[in-house]
């Protein structure tokens, strides 16, 4: 049984919770699920790939994308900005594929509201001592980079009472295998398969 038009599945969290360590493993097991490029004018950092982890643009590029009206939702964070092409993901999910974004609450917010749709899970740290070792044993930003991505998971904290899952990421295992659980049972949600029950019953 098969649904019409692909899920999407939001994943936020403060810098450092282990987010891209968990949607990494989720898309290595997943197959079906596509990671959602976003655009950002942020410099990529060692080992990232450009039109894989971001499709990186100049601030002049992303500024007049956001005049042409590509972004679903966009945000400047940490100075830089960050979006999400609304084109991208429709065609994406009319296409019947499944995907995935990591973006930041304001712009999950956004997408909740501009789709009415989605699965919006929030991954945690096991505590903020925790959070601060992890940024810090991450290795490739400055003492002050640290302390301002710090700062904003505490903001960041107080939406996570509208998502629909909580994670949190003790261990990456256990994280991973909850992460993943939480995909499998969204697919076989009676509502994204309407149309084929529909069919099954008609045969
Ligand atoms: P984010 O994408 O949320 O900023 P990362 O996935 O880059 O976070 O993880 C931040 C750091 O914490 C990395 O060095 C990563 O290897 C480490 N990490 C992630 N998950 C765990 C975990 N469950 N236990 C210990 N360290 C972790
Ligand atoms: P980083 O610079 O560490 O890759 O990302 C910083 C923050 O921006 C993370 O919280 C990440 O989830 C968020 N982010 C990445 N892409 C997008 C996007 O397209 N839109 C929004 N709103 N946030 C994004």
């Amino acid at each position: 049984m098969m649904p019409e038009t692909g899920l999407f599945i939001v994943v936020s969290a403060p810098s450092g919770a282990g987010k891209s360590s968990l949607c990494r493993r989720l898309l290595e097991a997943c197959p079906k699920l596509r990671f959602s490029t976003s655009f950002t004018s942020r410099p990529p950092r060692p080992n990232e790939v450009s039109g894989k982890d971001y499709h990186f643009v100049t601030r002049e590029d992303f500024q007049a994308r956001i005049e042409r009206g590509e972004f679903v939702e966009w945000v400047e964070n940490f100075g830089h900005f960050y979006g999400t092409s609304g084109k991208a993901m429709t065609q994406a999910l009319q296409s019947g594929g499944d995907l995935l974004l990591d973006i930041e609450p304001r712009g999950a917010k956004a997408v909740k509201r501009a789709f009415d749709d989605g699965v919006f899970v929030f991954i945690l740290p096991p505590s903020l001592g925790e959070l601060r070792r992890r940024l810090e044993t991450r290795g490739h930003e400055t003492q002050a980079v640290i302390d301002r991505r710090f700062a904003q998971a505490r903001s960041e904290l107080a939406e996570i009472g509208w998502y629909d899952y909580v994670i949190v990421n003790d261990d990456l295992d256990a994280a991973a295998e909850r992460l993943k659980a939480i995909y499998v049972a969204e697919q076989c949600k009676t509502n994204r398969l309407r149309d084929s029950l529909k069919q099954f019953m008609n045969e």
